[in-house]
């Protein structure tokens, strides 16, 4: 089955309804919409990371008996990538143009952080959220927000990537931490096609499929949005395991240290979730009846699929150690922004003194309360992915 489609193709009903949906997600891409952010090499790397991950899609698609998939740039801004069926044999991705410039852009502040001497003042973030909705630090409203229109936001991430200064030698850093990123993001939309969750979430509230929390004598009925919990945790197991055999199977082919390669999965992770979650909110203050685990879970959980996939695959060593390494210098990255914001008013100072970017902080008062629902969800995660496997099938990680 071939994964590539023409998508101007009058005749093709596939292609009509490709482009419906892309217009309906911002439109195509179309010359001059680029800003300065992502232009020329910059671009078309981000071109060449989509096209690779196409191939790897549809490689563990095939292995797995899902559709073929294509993945598609349209105009939009926003952050995150959706996925669409085409027909029954047929899935579409599409990518909003603004999460490849906005990882470009945050992967090159963040960077520049790398070789700072010294360790970054703390700011005290309180554990509890007041206020509850966090406004972002002027200069980088572009970055965290969906504020502004289409001109005035690559005007706004234009100027914010002018303004920092990164070592030249960064550029590959740069271009592997969108690929990355990029790899969890389509990775995690395409995991629920392959792990067949529209139609499990059918089922189970058909009364076909049980979907059953807790143990023992406290065993019941999960709710709706346990059931899609455990979907988000799924999708981002399947896209953690599939970002790791990738980035092992390609670092082997190419001669390419597989060490840096964690670092950079590790530190890619922790950008994504730590500034990616619009709400911004410490896991105190995230709500239980949230469709997603926060993102310091989501975060710690893709740390251990990572780390349990690369045991899989033979890379046991070169996870150890670098991963990790890459968590804490993206952490520390974080609070040298945060730290810029509060006592240099980068950016334009802090929003009603509070110079919070991300939603990663924590202390040890935090540990309890992370272990204890890192727990939870990854038992309901595990639950789903029993029901899964029973009625579809083990899931395979393919060769690349
Ligand atoms: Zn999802």
């Amino acid at each position: 089955m071939s994964a590539t489609i023409d998508i101007s193709d009058p005749l093709d009903p596939a292609a009509k309804a490709i482009r419906d949906l892309i217009d309906l997600e911002g439109g195509p891409l179309a010359p001059g919409a680029l800003g300065a952010a992502l232009r020329n090499d910059d671009f078309l790397h981000a071109v060449m990371s989509v096209t690779f991950l196409q191939e790897t899609l549809n490689a563990v698609s095939s292995a797995n008996k899902g559709p073929s998939v294509t993945l598609h740039l349209t105009r939009s801004l926003g952050v995150g990538a959706t996925v669409r069926m085409i027909d029954a044999t047929h899935a579409a991705v599409l990518i909003p143009v603004g999460t490849l410039a906005r990882m470009r852009v945050m992967h090159r502040l963040l960077l520049s952080n790398w070789n700072r001497p010294g360790k970054p003042p703390s700011v005290i973030a309180s554990v509890m959220d007041r206020p509850v909705n966090r406004a972002a630090p002027k200069g980088l409203v572009p970055l965290l927000t969906d504020a502004q229109d289409d001109t005035e936001w690559w005007t706004a991430l234009d100027a914010l990537d002018a303004e920092i200064s990164l070592d030249p030698a960064f550029a590959p850093d740069v271009s592997e931490l969108g690929h990355l990123s990029l790899s969890l993001l389509i990775g995690h939309e395409f995991a629920h096609v392959l792990r067949h969750h529209p139609d499990i979430r059918q089922r189970v509230r058909a009364g076909d499929l049980p979907f059953e929390v807790g143990n023992d004598k406290d065993r019941r009925p999960g709710t709706d949005v346990e059931l899609r919990r455990a979907m988000e945790g799924d999708a981002d197991m399947v896209a953690a395991y599939m970002a790791v055999a990738t980035m092992v199977g390609q670092g082997r082919k190419a001669g390419y240290p597989l060490s840096r390669g964690f670092v950079r999965l590790g530190f890619a992770v922790t950008a994504l979730f730590g500034l990616f979650d619009p709400r911004r909110l410490s896991i105190m203050d995230y709500g239980r009846e949230s469709q997603y685990a926060h993102p310091l879970i989501r975060y710690s959980n893709y740390m251990d699929d990572f780390g349990d996939c690369a045991g899989q695959v033979g890379a046991a060593d070169d996870y150890e150690h670098n991963a990790d390494f890459g968590v804490l210098k993206c952490q520390t990255s974080l609070s040298w922004i945060e730290a810029d914001i509060m006592l240099d008013q980068r950016f334009g100072g802090p929003v009603d003194d509070d110079p919070t970017i991300h939603a990663l902080r924590h202390s040890e008062a935090f540990l309890f309360t992370l272990a204890r629902v890192q727990q939870e969800e990854r038992a309901l995660a595990l639950r789903l992915g029993t029901l899964i496997t029973e009625a579809y099938g083990e899931f395979q990680l393919a060769r690349v």
